[in-house]
């Protein structure tokens, strides 16, 4: 196929490089100048666009979407497939989508998980919003830049299904580390206490896959002090997008809502930028219930 890829950055870059490994021929475009060997460069994001069977755009939020679909869409050919795969809000996805069919376009919102190393290995999980006909066009693009594809339904449900699980993700996060810093306080060793729960019902990702507790349970950034992994700031964004959700959708999401606000505090006002999102548990070690 003939992709133009606009936002080359830690995910993008490495997307659209496993895109030209495996034969299709990519154009790229990044305002901070980022080239990706074997894919040409492009002077502007409408000229990446020209002509492609699919334009993919990797980006910062959903304002910078909106930008970047006003320019691209009028280049884009009848019929081409507009496939967004950065994590912005639901309203900006389906603003998209729905001007880019207007014009004659297809669209997909497709958010991933599995980060920066997900994005260089090709193992990326995608969540799909938009319709069917596009999702089949796109699929064997998945499945070089990914493991799994979910389609979600219609526009704008691949962001809803990001955010929901990354609510549950952060919720989780701090849940898991609070209950670290009260087992030390008990005198429970971190291992018995990994033991117990990663096999009990208190068990989650973040107990049994990601263990925030350096040496305890598989590798994972606790391990390497902290460096991401998925950022504290990522997670911030992301419980950000989930609250602005639900206050659109009338949700109730208390629990949503008191992680956002922790760790707005924690990258905002602690030492939590440019931490793992899981060094939430050495912030709660150093702190006292009053
Ligand atoms: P990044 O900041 O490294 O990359 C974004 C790129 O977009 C930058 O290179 C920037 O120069 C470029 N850009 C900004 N405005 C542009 C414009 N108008 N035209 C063209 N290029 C422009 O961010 P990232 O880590 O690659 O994340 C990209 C998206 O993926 C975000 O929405 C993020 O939330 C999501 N995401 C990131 C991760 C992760 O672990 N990094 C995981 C899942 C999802």
């Amino acid at each position: 196929m003939k992709i133009g890829f606009i936002g080359l950055g830690n995910m993008g870059a490495p997307m659209a490089a496993n895109l030209v490994k495996a034969g299709h021929e990519v154009t790229g475009f990044d305002t901070a100048a980022i080239t990706v060997e074997g894919a040409a460069t492009a002077g502007s994001a409408a000229a990446a666009a020209t002509g492609q069977d699919v334009v993919i755009t990797m980006l910062p939020n959903g304002a910078i979407l909106r930008s970047v679909a006003a320019e691209v869409i009028p280049a884009m050919q009848a019929g081409a497939v507009l496939l967004d795969c950065s994590t912005v809000d639901v309203e900006s996805a389906r603003a998209v989508a729905e001007d880019a069919m207007a014009a004659g376009l297809k669209a997909l919102d497709a958010p991933v998980s599995g980060g920066i190393g997900g994005a260089q290995a090709g193992t990326l999980t995608f969540m799909v919003g938009g319709t069917e006909d596009a999702f089949a066009i796109a699929r064997p693009l998945f499945d070089i830049m990914g493991q799994k594809a979910v389609h979600c339904g219609p526009s704008g449900n691949g962001q809803a299904a990001k955010i929901c699980n990354n609510m549950i993700l952060g919720v989780t996060m701090i849940a898991t580390c609070e209950a670290f810093a009260l087992a030390d306080k008990l005198g429970l060793d971190r291992q018995a206490m990994f033991d117990v729960v990663s096999t009990s019902s208190g068990y989650s990702w973040t107990m049994n896959a990601y263990c925030p507790a350096p040496g305890v349970g598989p590798q994972s950034p606790a391990d390497n002090g902290y460096t991401p992994g998925f950022a504290a700031e990522l997670m911030l964004k992301d419980l950000r997008l989930s609250q602005q959700a639900a206050e659109a959708a009338d949700a109730d999401t208390p629990m949503g809502a008191a992680a956002a606000a922790l760790y707005a505090t924690f990258v905002e006002e602690e030492d939590g930028k440019g931490r793992d999102f899981s060094a939430m548990l050495p912030r709660f070690e150093t702190r006292h219930r009053g």
